[in-house]
Formats: structure tokens, C-alpha cells, sequence
């Protein structure tokens, strides 16, 4: 991802964008990084300069704001699929046939101030409504934050942005449970430096993402409001988690998880289907096709209630969750039971292959 200037009109996108790179997505920062970023900032955010030297990087997206020329010329030399504008309605009045023209060369979305959302909607001139999404109402951080809901905002317009930019109809995803299926149990992981990806975890991957699969990681975090680490401590794990794969060449789709205590009664916490179904509306997903890899039987549950089928792996919990399947007399029947990542990989790749034959 790229953005242009920290100044003016598109701030808040820049700090949202600053927020992003928390996450641990990689952004092309154009300018002065070091002004949101006193200390330089995270490893993910890198400053790149101006001008046509910018065709040596590439980026799924071009943030910027709110004139859509530069900000077009931006992504057509980072070979860019879509665009994401912090605009208002004055500037959408103010642009002309080359501003509307420009607009429209990429698949381009805008994050407005909810004031101006009334505005630019009835503008028959101004971006489709289904292309707008709308600042939170509280206004932004004064500094980056993983954990605003400016940044949250940010991320999902970016992801409904490429999903719908790909285009086609919904289609299966793979949704993961994180920890003891795509890294190591450790109990409440909240320190990044211990994460670690299962053996197996990346090749698996690798498999389900070149058979055109998105992942999307889904993952109950109660530690937050159990009190025993911060939100912000999940965000940093999940960023490492972020980087960690991209090391290995696979780039997660989403990752979505619920902060809350099982006693809180939400619906974002599996087996809830809350979150899936965010990830389905954002991805473009049918939820009946898609599955889901867990070491829990919640795992399993979580998928089933939403109409798509589960895997239970041996690894983390798995192997004593097995054990209490042969006893029960209710609860959630996994699809498949196997070892690990891998096993669940190569089941769902041919699962999906004998129904493209039936
Ligand atoms: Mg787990």
C-alpha cells in the first residue's frame, strides 16, 4: 500500500494508514514517515521517494487523497489494483472531467467524514454509495493506533476493495483458528517474540492459497478483557503473524478476533459466527463451502452453525479434544480429524476437487 503526504484533508487517512503498517501490513510511505513515526517507525512502513522511481515497488493499493489524478498516476506506476481516497465533498465538486476520468481508471473507494456523507451520496457526480465507507464518528487518534477504529475502518475498506476488484461471484474461503493450529499453544500468547508457526503451517498454506483460497485467520482472545494484556498486545502479536508469513511468501487475507470473555454473552466469540460472517460480507465469501481449521471443537462448531464444514487438528488442544469426541453425546462432529495444517490442507484441496468433478 502507498499514500502521499501527511498533510491536510487526507491526516487522518495517514495516520489510519500509519495504523496499517502497526497491523503489519506493508506500506510505501511517500514523504515524511518521521512525522507521525517520531522513532522511525514499525519495519512494515518504508519511505519511498517521489516521482517515476516509484515503478520499482508495487502495491495492491494506493491510499492518498483527494485528488484523484496523483493519486491514479501513484497507482498505475506501482501497478496497483485498486484506490482509496480520503475525500469531501467539496473536492468531489471541484473535480473535472480529468478528476472524474482519473477516478475511474482504478477501482477506487472513498472513507469520507459522516458529515459529508449525505453530501457526496446524493452527488450524482461523486462515487458510487457502495464505495463509501464513513470515518467513525469519534474522530481520529492523535498518534498511530492498531487499535483505533479509524485503522479498522481503513483495513476493511482496503480488503472489500480487492475483493470486489477481483470480481466473480463469492466463493470458499478458509477460515484458520491461530493458536495451536497455525502457531504454537502458548497459553494467552501476547508477547510477539513467541509466536512461532507450526511446522507445516507455511507449505500448508502455500497449498490452500495457490488453489485461489483466501485465509482468514478467526481467533478468541479473551486475554484482553480477562485483563491479563492490552488490545493492543493482540494487534502486535497478529502483526508478527502478518510479517512472519510474509517472510514465507504467503500474505493472510484477513484476520478478525473477538476480545471478549465467554461470560460477556457477545457474538463475536466462537463458537459465534459473528466474525465469519464480517469476513464473508468484507472477502466476498460464501459461508456454505467455506471451512474452517481449528484445534478446538468450537473451531468446528464455529464453521458448522455458519453452514461450511470443519477440521480438527492433533496439534495445541486437538489430541484432548479428540479424546472427549468418542464419549460426548452432543457437540460438534468434525468433517475430518488429522495430524496437522497439512493434513487438513491436502483433505480440503480434495474435498473441493470431488465436488468440482460430482
Ligand atoms: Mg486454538
Amino acid at each position: 500500500m502507498q499514500r502521499r503526504s501527511v498533510e491536510g484533508a487526507v491526516g487522518r487517512l495517514a495516520l489510519a494508514a500509519a495504523g496499517l503498517a502497526l497491523r503489519g501490513h506493508e506500506v510505501l510511505w511517500q514523504g515524511e514517515g518521521g512525522r507521525v513515526f517520531p522513532e522511525g517507525g514499525p519495519a512494515t512502513l518504508h519511505e519511498v521517494p517521489r516521482g517515476l522511481g516509484l515503478a520499482r515497488h508495487s502495491a495492491d493499493i494506493v491510499l492518498g487523497g483527494p485528488d484523484p489524478i496523483g493519486a491514479a498516476l501513484a497507482g498505475w506506476l506501482v501497478r496497483a489494483r485498486c484506490m482509496v481516497l480520503a475525500l469531501d465533498a467539496d473536492s468531489v465538486r471541484r473535480w473535472g472531467h480529468a478528476g472524474r476520468g482519473a477516478w475511474n481508471t482504478l477501482h477506487a473507494w472513498a472513507v469520507i467524514d459522516e458529515a459529508d456523507g449525505a453530501l457526496l451520496q446524493a452527488d450524482p457526480r461523486g462515487p458510487d454509495p457502495e464505495r463509501i465507507a464513513l470515518w467513525p464518528p469519534q474522530g481520529p487518534p492523535t498518534a498511530p493506533d492498531a487499535t483505533h477504529p479509524d485503522t479498522e475502518v481503513l483495513e476493511r475498506v482496503c480488503e472489500r476493495a480487492l475483493a470486489r476488484q477481483r470480481g466473480g461471484a463469492p466463493r470458499a474461503g478458509v477460515f484458520m483458528d491461530r493458536d495451536g493450529t497455525l502457531v504454537v499453544e502458548r497459553g494467552y500468547l501476547s508477547d510477539p517474540a513467541e509466536l512461532e508457526l507450526l511446522p507445516g503451517a507455511v507449505a500448508a498454506l502455500h497449498e490452500l492459497k495457490a488453489a485461489g483460497l483466501p485465509v482468514i485467520v478467526i481467533s478468541n482472545q479473551s486475554g484482553v478483557e480477562r485483563g491479563l494484556f492490552p488490545l493492543s498486545r493482540v494487534y502486535e502479536v497478529m502483526a508478527r503473524l502478518r510479517v512472519e508469513s510474509r517472510a514465507a511468501g504467503i500474505e493472510l487475507d484477513g484476520i478478525y478476533f473477538c476480545p471478549h470473555r465467554p461470560e460477556d454473552g457477545c457474538v463475536c466469540r466462537k463458537p459465534g459466527t459473528r466474525l465469519l460472517e464480517r469476513a464473508a460480507e468484507d472477502h466476498l465469501l460464501t459461508l456454505r463451502g467455506s471451512f474452517m481449521v481449528g484445534d478446538k471443537l468450537l473451531d468446528v462448531e464455529t464453521v458448522q452453525r455458519a453452514g461450511g464444514r470443519g477440521v480438527l487438528v492433533r496439534s495445541g488442544y486437538g489430541r484432548e479434544q479428540e479424546r472427549t469426541l468418542a464419549g460426548a453425546l452432543r457437540g460438534a462432529v468434525p468433517d475430518h480429524v488429522c495430524d496437522d495444517l497439512a493434513g487438513a490442507s491436502a483433505w480440503i484441496l480434495a474435498t473441493l476437487e470431488s465436488a468440482e468433478e460430482a
